[in-house]
């Protein structure tokens, strides 16, 4: 599958990656929306959270990973975890992705 996150989850598209386990990597966005902006993916594709939605104890774990990014990447004052499913909700990679914003006071709107 022609797909830019499992490329990266094999290692065969470099990363800053800022974690790894079994399941799921995390790493630096490539155009940040905030002043610190990561990435947590699930090494196996799935299109969306949609499309994740039966599989509670990856979503679980993949929220999980969020927060240990969160504290590796110094965010104690407070963030942001977004994900953006399909067309209407501005999904541009079609791999399940949870956003990490921080290391600012993100605007209070949510888009
Ligand atoms: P989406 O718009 O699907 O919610 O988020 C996709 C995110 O992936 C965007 O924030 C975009 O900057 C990021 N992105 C796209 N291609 C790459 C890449 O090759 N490397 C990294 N690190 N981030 C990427
Ligand atoms: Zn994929």
């Amino acid at each position: 599958m022609d797909c830019i996150f499992c490329k990266i989850a094999a290692g065969e598209i470099p990363s800053k990656l800022i974690y790894e386990d079994e399941l799921c990597l995390a790493f630096h966005d490539i155009s940040p929306m905030a002043k610190v902006h990561a990435l947590v993916i699930p090494k196996a594709h799935h299109d969306s959270l949609q499309k994740a939605a039966d599989d509670p104890a990856l979503l679980g774990h993949l929220l999980r990973v969020c927060a240990i990014v969160a504290e590796t990447l110094g965010l104690a004052d407070g963030y942001r975890v977004v994900t953006n499913v399909g067309e209407n909700g501005g999904q541009t990679v079609a791999h399940l992705h949870f956003h990490v914003l921080g290391g600012e006071k993100l605007s209070e709107k949510l888009a």
